[in-house]
């Protein structure tokens, strides 16, 4: 689990700085969450590492005041169901910021590393209207696709759940459900309520099928 997120998030890493080695400086910055309150698409291993990360700091972070199970649970029932354009409209912050800042920052999904700008007026128009999406760094667009799309072709491969869940609402059934991980792993689907519906995942299987086959 951790290891898959960790080779996908260095795979990511690793080439979105050879991508962007002569562009100017990203205007993202730390205390920055003006993309936060987007809808997030994450895949079962990244959801599994972060309610993981979740149960590990919880004590420390309820020590200060913070429950992030109970805050992704509180926001599961306000934005399940939602696509991209409601939950833009909700105008709700993701639960994990605070102060500005991401609490899972470290395990944050391919998505939220994905979205970046070089230009705070470009960016602050893309969040308002997804039409402005092409004003984010490309860079970091096409990497995280080539790199989330590479992880969901091998967890088809290995017969494990493989597609694309609501970040929020997926991380609360895993939270709420202590033999989530054990269930994928075994290869059953136990955040499919959770579901993003996107390109049909016949068509995707028959892509992988055909960039793997040739
Ligand atoms: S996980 Fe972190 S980076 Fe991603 S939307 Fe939530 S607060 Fe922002």
């Amino acid at each position: 689990m951790k290891e898959l997120s960790v080779q996908a998030f260095d795979s990511f890493d690793g080439n979105v700085a050879i991508q962007i080695e002569d562009m100017p400086a990203l205007a993202c910055h730390q205390g920055c969450a003006a993309c936060c309150d987007l809808r997030v698409a994450a895949t079962a291993p990244e959801i599994l590492l972060i309610a993981q990360y979740i149960v590990a700091t919880r004590p420390a972070l309820f020590r200060i005041g913070v429950d992030l199970a109970d805050r992704v649970a509180r926001d599961a029932a306000t934005t399940s169901g939602l696509d991209d354009a409601q939950r833009l409209a909700l105008r709700q912050p993701c639960p994990f910021i605070e102060n500005g800042l991401c609490l899972v920052y470290r395990a944050r999904p391919l998505a939220c590393r994905g979205h970046a700008s070089f230009d705070k007026a470009a960016c602050a128009e893309a969040v308002v209207d997804l039409d402005h999406e092409a004003l984010v760094s490309m860079p970091h667009f096409l990497v995280r696709c080539v790199v989330q799309n590479a992880l969901l072709a091998s967890l088809r491969d290995a017969g494990l759940a493989w597609g694309l869940y609501e970040l929020n609402s997926a991380l609360n059934l895993a939270l709420t459900n202590p033999d989530a991980e054990a269930t994928w792993r075994a290869g059953g689907d136990p955040l499919a309520s959770a579901s993003i519906a996107g390109a049909d995942a016949l068509e995707t299987a028959a892509t992988f099928d055909a960039i793997k086959f040739g």
